[in-house]
């Protein structure tokens, strides 16, 4: 028997960024079986793309098996949407779909996509004259009320693009409006010079954004627990007292229809930010005189969703996870949205197996995951962390996320701060894609700041569950931005030919977003100490306190608990940096279990100190949110927030202004304070 003296990890984390491992080719052809059919959540075509990525997963040797979970999916049954000018004149009656452009290959598929449609949109008509509300946002009523218009039993248009499409909903119920139609304006999807794709990467006239309108997380009829056939749900009517689906009917429109409705509308001019594009008309607020009936019928379905898990037993700590995941259902062709990040994870799983095949064991166990129905709302995903939760909350370390790998050029990344230096060592070590002479790291902070990380807190995709309801440190990366910079995203034309001309023709953005995904997951999984930092969090939560000073001017509300614990947290990550490096430094001369238990003991510290930042109770009124360092925005669940609590009671009390009020902000600081004050405990290790 002959055994290869395997070579040292970083041996390893050097071949898998080099280019004899790296294979633009085999990642083009991943995207392109993926993509040959649309896959919706829990389509034949989505099994079929589970099945390859099983067997991708398996020939790389790693252990995968499918895990099903049942839960509520909606589809729709019929929509109408008619625009009436004048009872002179005939009606326009919207075809709502999206046409096929010239030499489309999957023209012969095409009738697969579902109708245009939001998921978990109210059934129902409604009738109304039109308001035009720009993005739909809370300012934008704001602006409204200024003027004087009320929205109340209208039916609103906006925009989508600067806030997710289901608070664009929730926002207009909450004005009184009785039904939403939301459509991509030419002026952002267009590109402005009459062109699109497949002559540009613009959005064609009739393209439609579709999407989910649901606030909440994981499968509605579930919240909390997973989803299986025989499992505990909640009626119609529980779901609805929950909040999170929407109580008016809305449908997703053209841009050729949206500037069709804007047409019909009269009344006071809206301000040069709310107009469109030079060679459209003027855009006016109304009410009317256009009159919409929308009506839209949906169903509601059990189905069964297929997540496809892998995994790389550790060698060492095999009760330690480093989670990469990435969602593979997509709204039509999904070869942005989210295959790109799927043919990413394949090529991850590829090089893995080659690692694997050359001698390399992972010191922890790394997982893969491909998750189902995340453009419902992360359910795939979700009901994984729920039924998963208190193994995860023991043994997880972090979780990767990739959704979009690719839209375009420029490297972006959100993560919790003690993952920062991390990702900027991964960074430093993969060649830019678009500039083989320098780092991704170097383009990123080409123009002399520093490297901006966004913060994670909202939805927007599947690292949702595991930092808002674990706990867990969580990263996301993509090339070219966030889900809503590429335009053609959920329409019928983010298909491969989209990402073949626009998106990465070379696809060498698709193999350095799989070198820093599997670089940074590599670290994570074989370094003797987990490589995270912990001033990088004091850092960032002193910065969120100053910003949060600025705003209360109170002087009933004291942020000194805060401060204090941020001190804690501060001293205790220069504590336990030290530390590792006292453990460091005494090598050789330690014996094996001393330094394997001691090493094992600092890690754990390191793994557990993101926990702390979670509480039973939650967020205030949003109980599955545990995190009380970062939060969906109020009125924006793409965006984050942090401290959610204490900016929540703030808005509130500043609005009433009570001592009560004043004192629920108050409190929630000390719920802040306090669960900074445990991260520190954990990280100091001392009772
Ligand atoms: N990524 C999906 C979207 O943007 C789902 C987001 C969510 O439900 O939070 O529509
Ligand atoms: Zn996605
Ligand atoms: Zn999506």
């Amino acid at each position: 028997l002959l055994i290869t003296p395997s070579k040292e990890p970083s041996y390893y984390h050097s071949l898998f960024i080099s280019n004899s491992l790296s294979n633009n080719v085999s990642i083009s052809n991943h995207l392109q079986i993926l993509t040959c059919r649309p896959h919706i959540a829990a389509s034949e075509a989505n099994n079929e793309a589970a099945a390859y990525v099983f067997s991708v997963f398996t020939s790389s040797n790693i252990l995968s098996r499918v895990t099903s979970y049942d839960v509520a999916l909606t589809y729709p049954l019929s929509r109408s949407l008619i625009l009436t000018n004048s009872p002179r004149q005939p009606p326009t009656v919207f075809n709502l779909t999206q046409e096929i452009y010239d030499g489309d290959p999957y023209a012969d598929v095409a009738d697969e996509v579902v109708p245009t449609f939001h998921a978990y949109a109210m059934s129902g008509t409604a009738i109304g004259s039109v308001v035009y509300v720009n993005y739909g946002r809370v300012e934008d009523y704001l602006k409204l009320k200024e003027m004087g218009i009320n929205v109340s039993r209208s039916v609103v248009l906006a925009k989508y693009g600067k806030i997710f499409r289901g608070d664009i909903v929730r926002n207009a119920y909450d004005e009184g409006a009785v039904g939403v139609v939301i459509y991509s304006d030419k002026k952002d999807y267009g590109g402005g010079n009459g062109k699109w794709f497949p002559d540009e990467k613009w959005l064609p006239p009739s393209g439609v954004q579709v999407g989910s309108v649901y606030g909440g997380v994981g499968d509605p009829t579930t919240p909390g627990w997973a989803s299986f056939s025989d499992c505990e749900r909640l009626s119609k009517d529980e779901v609805v007292k929950k909040g999170d689906v929407p109580l008016i009917p809305s449908l997703p429109v053209s841009g050729e229809d949206g500037e069709k409705i804007i047409r019909s509308i009269g009344g006071p001019v809206a301000e040069d930010d709310w107009q469109g594009s030079k060679d459209g008309p003027t855009y006016r607020i109304g009410p009317g005189p256009g009159i919409l009936n929308l009506s839209y019928m949906g169903e509601q379905v059990i189905s069964t969703i297929q997540n496809v898990i892998g995994v790389i037993e550790g060698a060492e700590e095999p009760d330690r996870f480093v989670i990469l995941g990435n969602h593979r259902d997509a709204w039509t062709f999904g070869a942005v949205d989210p295959n790109s990040g799927t043919a990413a994870l394949l090529e991850v799983a590829q090089r893995l197996g080659k690692l694997q095949k050359r001698g390399w064991k992972p010191r922890r166990t790394i997982i893969l995951c491909n998750w189902d129905a995340e453009e419902y709302g992360l359910i795939g995903s979700t009901e994984w962390v729920e039924d998963n939760r208190e193994l995860l909350a023991s043994r997880a370390v972090a979780y990767l996320n990739v959704d979009c790998a690719v839209g375009g050029p420029g490297f972006h990344v959100s993560a919790t701060p003690q993952l920062e230096e991390l990702i900027k060592r991964a960074t430093k070590k993969v060649r830019d894609p678009e500039n083989s002479s320098q780092s991704i790291y170097d383009s990123w902070t080409s123009s002399g700041d520093p490297p901006l990380f966004g913060r994670l807190g909202g939805g927007g995709s599947d690292y949702k569950p595991f930092l808002q309801h674990v706990g867990i440190p969580a990263a996301d990366i993509s090339f070219g931005g966030d889900v809503a910079a590429y335009p053609v995203y959920h329409s019928l034309y983010d298909d491969f030919i989209w990402m073949k001309k626009f998106g990465d023709p070379m696809f060498q953005r698709h193999v350095a977003a799989a070198s820093v995904w599997g670089l940074v997951a590599l670290w994570l999984a074989d370094e003797e100490f987990l490589p995270f930092d912990y001033l990088s969090y004091a850092k960032e939560l002193k910065l969120n306190m100053e910003e949060l000073k600025n705003q209360i001017s109170n002087k009933d509300v004291t942020l000194s608990p805060m401060d204090k614990s941020i001190k804690e947290l501060e001293k205790a990550a220069t504590k336990i940096n030290n530390q590792r490096k006292e453990i460091e430094a005494s090598k050789g001369w330690r014996t094996w279990k001393m330094d394997e238990l001691k090493v094992r003991e600092v890690n754990d510290r390191l793994m557990m100190a993101e926990r702390a930042f979670t509480d039973r109770d939650g967020l205030f009124g949003m109980p599955w949110y545990k995190h009380l360092i970062y939060g969906p925005s109020k009125h924006n669940d793409y965006g984050s927030q942090s401290f959610p609590g204490i900016v929540d009671a703030l808005t509130i009390a500043k609005n009433v202004q009570t001592t009560e009020s004043w004192h629920h902000v108050q409190h929630q600081v000390w719920r802040v304070s306090r669960v900074i004050r445990h991260a520190s405990l954990v990280l100091s290790g001392q009772l």
